[in-house]
């Protein structure tokens, strides 16, 4: 059987693209299976879906709150019952190891339901006192208009929902541009909108390329808001093209150079711990990854013992695999990018502690790359200490006490995700206060965020308006609405109504 031609999702049906081309998708861990086929649209694809968009907003928007919430719950029941076979394609075509995959869908069905819960709350806005006592003053948060959603491959189920579950309970329609290196994902997800009986026009899915589909969707003049997940480069350019439009805003959620703070008095078992998780999850392949594990040098040596002799027995290997602690990288690039990085920390003088790519690959021609461990002290004009590599590739940077940890985490270009290890409640507040960064964690990982937080960074790590609970001003503008119930009209500063 061959793979599965699919089309894009379209103004409530799967329409074939306008465009002759198609482009594949393949299973990064064993790229000989080919796992579909999807359309290389291009401008009529996309007149189509943003004409549908905004015939489809009046009514939408005219549903009202709980009606459109209540289309999210039916979403997140039909991925709840597909999780199994969602997370399968997610490892298949993400590379993503099987337990990561499924954390992805169920990310997804939270904030779907989060979606559904704010919208069943029906709490947004404000009612506010005037200086008139007969005056009723409140807020209606009114949705902007025709969403566009340029998502990554990483998270390629969770994401989307990420960025559209509350655009569409807050009365936006949504256009999905999803990664092309997760084509499949994408065409799920528009499977369950579609099911879930979601009138046409509302949510659509146009497959293809940043160049040639991303970057019109944003320069559209009928889109009013591009929320953005990717590279810094890609999301510098959309922020610049976004700002020529007087009536669209944007987000971008970037890259990070994230990092560890391992204390003198931490419990090593957990630093260790936090730092795997942190450092190797997904490949490296996470923007809150971190690259680099700022360890007091009290400590240093017990730390890098046990954290490199862990790094040692991480298994990776088949996606599909439960047992396995990390899965593939994405594609031939990724591979290349990390082995770019893993040279430049030899070719700085660092030294390596652990370079397990010799070892013979998972699989002959999938793309693979095994934990690279190196130390050094601190650089700030070091490529591979600064940089997002975007890999398996971290560092072991003594420093010394929390103040030093935290200049030294601050010293880089980027600001996303930290996190510290410590038992010492001054040293943990120090570091929330001090370290220049969206998301902070005492005693964790600095990964694994949830939805009811915002989500973002400083600095090169975005535009400063997190995802995720932090998105509602973006997704809406308020309108000031002001009740007289005198009759007779009473102007506020004193103003005289009195006509002369
Ligand atoms: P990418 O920037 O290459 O692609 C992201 C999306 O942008 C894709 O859908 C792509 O097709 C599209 N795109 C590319 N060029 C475009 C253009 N000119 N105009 C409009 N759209 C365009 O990123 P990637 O390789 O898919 O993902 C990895 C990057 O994403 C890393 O830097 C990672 O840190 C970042 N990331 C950030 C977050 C976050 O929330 N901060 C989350 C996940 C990933």
């Amino acid at each position: 059987m061959g793979a599965p031609q699919i089309h894009n999702f379209i103004n409530g049906a799967w329409r074939p693209s306008q465009g002759k081309d198609w482009f594949e998708s393949r299973n990064p861990a064993h790229p000989g299976e080919l796992i579909g086929l999807f359309p290389q649209s291009g401008a009529d694809d996309i007149e189509e879906a943003v004409t549908s968009a905004n015939r489809a907003f009046a009514g939408w928007h005219a549903l009202g709150l709980v009606k459109r919430a209540e289309y999210l719950l039916r979403v997140a029941r039909l991925m709840e019952d597909d999780t199994e076979p969602l997370a399968r394609i997610i490892a298949r075509e993400a590379g993503k190891q099987l337990n990561e995959a499924r954390a992805d869908v169920v990310e997804a069905i939270h904030t779907a339901q989060y979606a559904f819960s704010f919208g069943h709350l029906g709490q947004y806005g404000r009612v506010v006192g005037d200086e008139v006592p007969t005056k009723r003053c409140y807020e209606i948060l009114e949705p902007r208009g025709v969403v566009v959603a340029i998502t990554p491959w990483n998270f390629p189920v969770a994401l989307p929902f990420w960025l559209t579950g509350l655009s569409l309970v807050l009365g936006n329609c949504v256009i999905l541009k999803p990664s092309e290196y997760t084509p499949m994902c994408g065409a799920k997800i528009a499977g369950y909108f579609e099911q879930a009986g979601v009138p046409a026009g509302v949510f659509q899915v146009i497959q293809g390329f940043g160049e040639t589909v991303g970057a019109p969707l944003v320069s559209h003049p009928r889109t009013h808001v591009v929320l953005f997940t990717g590279s810094y480069a890609v999301g510098l350019g959309i922020k610049q093209e976004v700002a020529k439009h007087a009536d669209k805003v944007c987000t971008i959620e970037t890259g990070g150079k994230n990092a560890v703070l391992v204390m003198e008095d931490a419990n090593l078992e957990m630093a260790v711990t936090a730092s795997l998780l942190s450092a190797f999850k997904t490949a490296g392949q996470r923007c809150v990854t971190a690259g680099r594990l700022l360890v007091d040098s009290r400590v240093a040596d017990r730390f890098t013992d046990q954290f490199v002799a862990a790094a040692n027995r991480v298994t990776v290997g088949e996606p599909l695999d439960e047992q396995v602690f990390y899965g593939s990288m994405i594609n031939q690039q990724g591979v290349e990018k990390g082995l770019h990085f893993n040279e430049a920390a030899r070719k700085e003088g660092f030294e390596i502690l652990l370079d397990r790519n010799t070892e013979s690959p998972p699989t002959p021609d999938g793309y693979w790359l095994k934990p690279f461990v190196y130390t050094g002290a601190w650089r700030s004009n070091s490529v591979c200490l600064t940089e997002e590599a975007f890999s398996p590739h971290v560092a072991i940077v003594p420093v010394r006490g929390v103040e030093e940890a935290v200049a030294v985490y601050n010293d880089t270009k980027y600001g996303l995700s930290g996190s510290i290890i410590t038992e010492d409640y001054r040293k943990a507040k120090y570091a929330e206060e001090h370290m220049r960064c969206g998301i902070f964690y005492w005693n964790l990982p600095c990964i694994g965020a949830g939805v009811r937080l915002p989500f973002g960074g400083v600095k090169q790590s975005g535009n400063l308006i997190p995802s995720a609970a932090g998105l509602i001003p973006v997704l809406t503008h308020p309108k000031a609405v002001t009740y007289n119930l005198d009759p007779t009209i009473v102007m506020a500063q004193g103003l005289s109504a009195k006509i002369t």
